[in-house]
């Protein structure tokens, strides 16, 4: 399922219709939106510098929060065509608009590495509804598709979709940028033949979230580490108390019949055997969306039962070790969901431990390291290791789904090789 790269197309002269990523947090500063965060701008430098340099015409599209198909000006793209002009060091036109005559106008007049960046694409219902006639207008400019927004790809709507299939159908190629294709290869590829020892890292909330993952990856991988809130209804199974901890009673069986298919196909399945609590306090105050606020005293850890007033927040000091010592043995490791509720410093020590294993393996042990979801992605760079893991996803929901084994009509539009 390889498919076609930004590097095998011949560009030169060409108008490029590229969706990328630029949903970038932004904050109201003196009555003018700041950009926060320019990573998600930064990570599309290599494909447009690669675009640039063989003298596409780039037209760029992309979406900015939820402005529900109007024209809300908080959302407008124009302050990030700005700071893409900044980082390229050239000019960035923008479109105030991502249909009609004057983008088509505008778009017309691109000469040779020339890069226009198109409106918010979500200021249309049509956008998320992939309408057929919007695609059309939005298609009009388009002469080859590039998708580099591997974030956007596990939704069908008119930009990550329907535009390809319309080119497609024109007779123009489709194909994935460059952080699209690491995406692709990581997530896809490297995970479809690993090197062994395999081991597979889960946790986060939810086993609901994520069961469809632990399904398929119990066919792939050699171990697989349960930690997170997820462990809890692994526990509650077992007839183990939780206490007040996130668990889910109605998927008791499902994770009885996950360690049912790991002991069948022989998978070292693991879950913790401490677990670090607290006790959670009514403060007798509501948050800014009316809940109630918990003080959480008395953080200890405890072995088997959770008692009835406390809370699990992590996995303990014991498991997280154990983990480790699997971790620095693998040669492919897949992580996703972190080990504990890591946002609170007296909870993220078992994380930690478990990304610092992470960036062993891969320093010392020559693994691949594939990280994926949001928060364990936040997990590695507040450990600082952003840098000693072999890749991060960018994806989100898309890397979960993707990695569920779904495929994604962002990725399915585009032209096998
Ligand atoms: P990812 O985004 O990496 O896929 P998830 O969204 O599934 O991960 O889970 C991350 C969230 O799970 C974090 O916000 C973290 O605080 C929470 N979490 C992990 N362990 C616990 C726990 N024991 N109790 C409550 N929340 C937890
Ligand atoms: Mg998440």
């Amino acid at each position: 399922m390889v498919k076609l790269s930004v590097k095998d197309l011949s560009v030169r002269g060409k108008r490029v219709f590229m969706r990328v990523d630029f949903n970038v947090p932004m904050e109201e500063r003196d009555g003018q939106m700041v950009i926060n965060d320019d990573t998600r701008i930064r990570e599309t430098l290599p494909t447009l510098e690669l675009l640039i340099e063989r003298g596409a015409k780039i037209i760029l599209a992309a979406h900015l929060g939820r402005p529900k198909g109007k024209r809300e000006p908080s959302m407008s793209l124009r302050p990030v065509a700005i700071k893409l002009a900044d980082m390229l060091g050239r000019p960035v036109a923008f479109a105030d608009d991502c249909i009609g005559e004057k983008v088509e106008k505008t778009a017309g007049a691109l000469k040779d590495g020339d890069v226009l960046i198109l409106e918010n694409v979500r200021y249309y219902n049509e956008e998320e509804a992939n309408e057929p006639i919007f695609a059309e207008k939005l298609a009009k400019v388009a002469e080859l598709y590039v998708n580099d927004a591997f974030g956007a790809a596990h939704r069908a709507h008119a930009s990550t979709e329907g535009v390809a299939r319309i080119v497609a159908k024109r007779g123009g190629q489709c194909a994935a940028g460059l952080l699209m294709e690491r995406e692709l290869k990581f997530l896809g590829d490297e995970l479809e033949n690993p090197s062994r020892p395999f081991v597979v890292i889960l946790g986060g909330a939810k086993v609901s979230d994520k069961i469809k993952v632990i399904d398929r990856l119990l066919e792939k991988a050699d171990t697989i580490l349960i930690g997170g809130a997820m462990a809890y209804t692994f526990k509650l199974a077992h007839g183990v108390k939780v206490g007040k901890s996130l668990v889910e009673p109605d998927h008791k069986q499902t994770a009885l019949d996950a360690e049912a298919k790991a002991k069948k196909l022989g998978v070292n399945f693991q879950l913790p055997t401490d677990t670090v609590v607290a006790t959670p306090v009514d403060t007798g105050k509501l948050n800014k969306k009316g809940k109630p606020v918990y003080d959480l005293t008395n953080v200890r850890t405890v072995k088997g039962d959770i008692p009835d007033d406390a809370e699990g927040f992590s996995i303990g000091e014991e498991t997280a070790k154990r983990y480790a010592e699997i971790i620095r043995g693998a040669k492919t490791i897949l992580w996703n969901g972190p080990m504990g509720m890591f946002e609170d410093a007296r909870f993220a020590g078992a994380t930690n431990s478990v990304a610092q294993a992470v960036a062993d393996a891969t320093q010392k042990n020559g693994a691949k390291s594939i990280i994926g979801g949001g928060d364990s992605v936040k997990a590695i760079h507040m450990a600082k290791l952003g840098d000693k893991v072999t890749f991060m996803s960018t994806g989100g929901g898309a890397s979960l789904e993707f990695l569920e084994g779904k495929e994604l009509p962002g990725v399915a539009a585009l032209r096998d090789k």
